[in-house]
């Protein structure tokens, strides 16, 4: 199966240009089997009503995934973290339940390593998104499960050697997401999954435990597109 790691949609993500409707529709008109919804999740979100936010934050989700049933894409429940002690900092989570978001109202304000342990000790993990975009590097490898190869075309480039270097010495998982927002005329890259991952939990199992990492990478510099399998782990 063909998935989409790394999606957004306009109901919660500001910076998206289409809604959840759409989004899942693209999905399907260009192949992907499934997406997870990894929608921004901000310090300043929080600031005023985190219940409030938190709840539109599950509702968006759960609109998408019905939607995603009634034309047969699957839609998974992910979130992309950005840390407030540094802005540029994304951290996707994956294996993420609404019991989770409930219960942990201040991800944003946790640090990496504190992210890490609330992710480990709830069955969730955590990828470092887009590494090296505008000069960011990977963020500390001991608190991390995977890392990003993102084929969005603004990045300029999608840094797959880079990243598969990093991800073999560090035994992490390698994942692939377009990091769509709705401004392109379609999602670009992917990852590669097994047919028998059907929740959050499955997806969050498999990447902290698989070996090989089979992606479908859009390289934004080259234009190029082409299947990338590496073995991460022993
Ligand atoms: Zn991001
Ligand atoms: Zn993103």
């Amino acid at each position: 199966m063909l998935f989409d790691l790394h999606c957004h949609t306009s109901g919660i993500s500001r910076c998206c240009r289409l809604p959840y409707n759409v989004i899942v529709d693209k999905a399907k008109e260009y192949g992907y089997d499934g997406i997870v919804l990894t929608n921004h999740y901000l310090a300043c979100d929080i600031e005023k009503d985190s219940d409030k936010f938190i709840e539109n934050y599950i509702k968006e989700y759960e609109l998408s995934r019905k939607y995603g049933e009634s034309v047969g894409l699957k839609v998974l429940f992910g979130a992309e973290i950005t840390v407030s002690y540094n802005e540029a900092v994304h951290l996707l989570i994956y294996g993420v339940t609404k019991d989770f978001l409930r219960k942990y109202k201040n991800l944003p304000n946790l640090s990496q390593k504190e992210l890490y342990e609330v992710c480990h000790e709830n069955g969730c993990v955590l990828v470092n998104a887009h590494p090296f975009r505008y000069g960011m590097t990977v963020q500390d490898v001991r608190y991390l499960d995977g890392v990003e190869v993102n084929c969005h075309f603004i990045y300029g480039k999608c840094y797959a050697k880079e990243l598969t270097r990093i991800a073999k010495e560090n035994s992490l998982a390698l994942t692939c997401g377009c990091d769509y927002h709705g401004d392109s005329d379609k999602p670009f890259g992917g990852t590669y999954l097994p047919d028998d991952i059907v929740t959050e939990s499955d997806l969050a199992n498999y990447i902290a435990k698989s070996k090989i990492s089979n992606l479908k990478v859009h390289d934004p510099e080259t234009k190029e597109i082409y299947d990338l399998s590496v073995q991460t782990r022993n």
